[in-house]
């Protein structure tokens, strides 16, 4: 079946057209390995180093300071794993209790090794409760990790009020910018984080490459032990067309970010106000202002239990759309612990609709889906009824 609308971009984006023809002569005619030293291994290496700089000018950081790695799950894992696995006495683990998968079940598994792991509560509109914070940054603090945005509801932490306060308490910093880089500015001079993961696919590049930006100075054990590659930080020998089409991505999403983010508020702003005029038990979950460029989340009163349906129903239309996170695909019919934390109540935890925009939607999309939600929104009502 084709899809002919996209508003999934949050699971994943359409690889740009551009990214395609950039990685093709890496999966073809240039094999070399880039630590081979005749001129097919030199080529691959400069490829990969054009990419780390293109990588690292996304988040202003230093090239040296970017290591590439299969995917943002593994640069979570190296960012929370790695610090703690440098000896250090101070053992406490703060995480946000709405982090992605990749980060909360990381931060469960260190605890289970003997850290102590506390989970930052976030408000009803989703951000991270910086009293509660300033009260457990202790000097027993090792590691803080709080996401740049998050991506079931599209929320936008206030990081630049986080990270100062994690740094004056003398612990590291890490943030998932997975959603958001590429999407919002990042600025890795003027805000002080320590560690910062990053996944190609999110930003119309290819799938299996992510990267963590590791701040010059800090010292990080190994996941991946081998030939030394990544400055000995995750050995393998380099995925040479994913890491050219990762820096392809960021280098477009860099330079067309203001053009593509003015354009994806509109259609955002524009899809949030049908919605919400054409439903009206639609209601918006998430910050209103301080969200994605191209994120909505969406619950509908009294038939927060029928998403899966409104989801199925959408998909023969030919509208792809989710209910949260992708990877929580198999657990789709169970209350988000995302929504548990900004205090919905189990039942309507089951309940949200995520549309999300890229860089390839257009007007007339928007439009179509302001006018095919409400009917299929009524039409699910009766069962949604009968069920209470
Ligand atoms: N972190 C966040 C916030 C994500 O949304 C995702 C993917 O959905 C990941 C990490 C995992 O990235 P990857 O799919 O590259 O493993």
């Amino acid at each position: 079946m084709t899809v002919t609308i996209y508003f999934d971009n949050s699971a994943t984006t359409p690889v740009d057209p551009r990214v395609v023809e950039a990685m093709a002569p890496w999966r073809g005619k240039a094999f070399g390995n880039p630590s081979s030293l005749h001129s097919l291994g030199r080529r691959a290496r400069e490829a990969v180093e054009t990419a780390r700089a293109e990588v690292a000018a996304l988040l202003r950081a230093q090239p040296k300071e970017i290591v590439f790695t299969a995917s943002g799950t593994e640069a979570d894992n190296l960012a929370l794993k790695g610090a703690f696995e440098t000896a250090q006495p101070a053992r406490r683990l703060i995480v946000s209790a709405i982090e992605h998968p990749a980060v909360l079940e990381t931060a469960r598994a260190l605890s289970s090794r003997g850290a102590e792991l506390l989970l930052a509560p976030v408000d009803p509109d989703g951000l991270v409760d910086l009293d509660w914070l300033a009260a457990c940054l202790t000097t027993e603090t090792r590691l803080v990790s709080i996401m740049a945005a998050n991506n079931v509801i599209g929320v936008v932490e206030p990081l630049a009020a986080i990270a100062p306060r994690v740094k004056a308490a003398g612990a590291l910093m890490h943030t998932d910018a997975v959603q958001a880089a590429g999407k919002i500015p990042i600025d890795v001079r003027s805000l002080p984080v320590d560690l910062l993961s990053l996944s190609a696919h999110k930003l119309h590049g290819p799938k299996g490459v992510g990267a963590l930006y590791v701040r010059e100075g800090v010292k990080l054990q190994p996941l991946i032990h081998g030939g030394g590659q990544e400055r000995g930080l995750r050995s393998a020998t380099e995925n040479v067309a994913g890491v050219v089409g990762f820096g392809r991505a960021a280098e477009i999403a860099r330079k067309e970010m203001a053009a593509d983010d003015a354009r994806l508020i509109a259609l955002r702003d524009r899809l949030i106000e049908g919605v919400l005029a054409g439903c009206p038990q639609a209601y918006l979950i998430g910050h209103a202002e301080r969200r994605l460029p191209g994120h909505v989340s969406l619950g509908f009163a009294g038939q927060e239990g029928e998403a899966i349906r409104l989801l199925l129903a959408l998909d023969e239309a030919d509208v792809a759309a989710s209910t949260g996170s992708a990877c929580s695909a198999s657990h789709a019919a169970e209350p988000s612990y995302v929504l548990q934390a900004l205090g919905f109540d189990p039942f309507r935890a089951r309940g949200a609709l995520r549309l999300t925009l890229g860089r390839f939607n257009t007007r007339d999309e928007v439009e179509r889906v302001i006018e095919l939600l409400p009917r299929l929104v009524g039409g699910l009502r009766p069962i949604a009824a009968a069920r209470r």
